[in-house]
């Protein structure tokens, strides 16, 4: 028989790590819709031209989407994000504005898949539509600074940027171009693809030879029109005002083309390793226009998952949640007083499990053991007969013996709830 693992680049997430997974959108949940955002569950495939929008010179699309042919013969993809995909549902339905919502759940890039770079991998993040006021981006910002608070995490940075609008953003593509044309002989070869494709995208270079062209560059500060120019002060005095602390880094540019004025990304401080960008986002303008809706501003960030556990890992907070079992339940007299005690107990909200298949007492007590439970109780036959229970504290196994009509009471007590 064939025997078959996880394709490359996507993982079987077990207990307990499936719980904290589960825990973490809960609490991103909490954060943003305490904040007034509403849920929005987007498809997880869509017509290929929807994520085309993101841009023809981005890696997601031009390397890395998961696109296919349907049995239909409809050219569609996996969504690689689905900032895209909550555009194309704004242009579908659309709502009143200001629009808010928030999405978590697993994309797909074809990537190379190494430790925090995943083929499948999930984020949470945040959209408003219908809003062009520089308080709002501070206010999506602190949002996020909030959630990572909420987890446990200290050590992350926020580096800020302003793209501009789009002509500044043309007119700064093109003085890179000029730039980095005219020194081309001391530019990689990488690099030199990706200036025909996007010169901002040079700016992203992490390699060594480059480094002294990008820090000679010229800079986006000196080509922000002065309305760009006054929104992204606005954004850092409310970003002060809101007491967030940030760097700007004027070499910021991130991977998707239809950023916009302000860009911003999380870097966690704890991760060593070469993927330390934990989250990220911006304003995107012209997105919703340019999947053939109404003129709409839009900002948004999302957040990766796989990336940010490891980074509470790097700093030993958010672990995962306990057992859910409080009550083992031992029974050596045949396992049907073991059924009717977990169906009492689970009924009454308490966790419950047991053994099968009529096991040794001393393998029930193991299972008990293992199941992390805080309590078990014991039947034997003198149990049975005499309608008690042995209600048993795992932790120094002191126990005492109650009757069966008060076991729901006593274990109340005994975890004290
Ligand atoms: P990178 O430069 O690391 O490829 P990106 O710019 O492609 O990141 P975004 O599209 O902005 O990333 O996505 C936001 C966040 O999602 C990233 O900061 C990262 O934490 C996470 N992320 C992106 N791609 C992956 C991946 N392949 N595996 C795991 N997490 C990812
Ligand atoms: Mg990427």
């Amino acid at each position: 028989m064939p025997s078959f693992a996880t394709s490359p680049g996507t993982r079987d997430i077990l207990a307990p790590d499936s719980a904290r997974w589960r825990q973490f959108q809960q609490v991103f949940a909490d954060v943003v819709e305490t904040a007034g955002f509403a849920h929005i569950i987007p498809p997880m495939f869509e017509d290929l031209g929807v994520f085309l929008r993101v841009g023809e010179s981005t890696e997601i699309v031009t390397k890395e989407m998961y696109d296919f042919e349907d049995k239909g013969g409809r050219r569609v993809a996996l969504r690689p994000e689905q900032t895209a995909s909550v555009c194309r549902a704004y242009v579908e339905h659309r709502p009143v504005t200001p629009w808010k919502v928030w999405y978590a759940g697993p994309n797909f890039r074809y990537e190379k898949p190494q430790q925090g770079r995943y083929r499948q991998f999930d984020q949470v993040g945040v959209e408003v539509l219908g809003v062009d006021d520089p308080q709002l981006d501070a206010e999506v910002i602190a949002l996020a600074m909030e959630f990572y608070r909420r987890l446990g995490l200290v050590g992350v940075q926020l580096s800020l940027n302003s793209l501009g609008d789009s002509g500044d953003r043309d007119r700064y593509a093109a003085a890179l171009r000029v730039h980095f044309s005219s020194h081309i002989d001391a530019l990689s070869g990488e690099s030199r693809v990706t200036l025909e494709r996007n010169p901002l995208r040079v700016l992203d270079s992490k390699r060594p030879e480059d480094g002294a062209l990008i820090a000679a560059a010229p800079r986006m500060a000196d080509h922000l029109s002065d309305a760009a120019a006054a929104h992204f002060v606005a954004v850092q005095s409310s970003l002060r005002d809101a007491g967030v602390a940030f760097v700007v880094d004027d070499r910021l540019v991130r991977g998707l083309d239809y950023y916009r004025r302000t860009t911003f990304e999380f870097v966690s401080t704890s991760l060593t390793a070469a993927h330390t960008a934990i989250g990220g986002g911006g304003r995107y303008d012209g997105l919703v226009a340019d999947l053939g809706g109404p003129d709409t501003p839009g900002i948004g960030f999302a957040l990766g998952l796989d990336r940010t556990l490891l980074a509470c890992d790097a700093e030993g907070v958010f672990g995962a949640p306990l057992s859910r079992v409080e009550v083992f339940v031992v029974d050596a007299t045949g396992g049907g007083e073991a059924g009717l005690i977990c169906g009492q107990l689970r009924a009454a909200g308490i966790g419950a499990d047991r053994a099968y298949e009529q096991r040794s007492m001393k393998a029930q007590m193991k299972s008990a053991d293992r199941s992390g439970a805080p309590l078990c109780i014991i039947i034997g036959d003198d149990e049975r007969t005499g309608n008690t229970a042995i209600l048993r504290t795992m932790e120094g196994g002191s126990q005492q013996t109650v009757q069966r009509d008060d076991l729901v009471m006593q274990v109340r007590r005994a975890l004290g709830r």
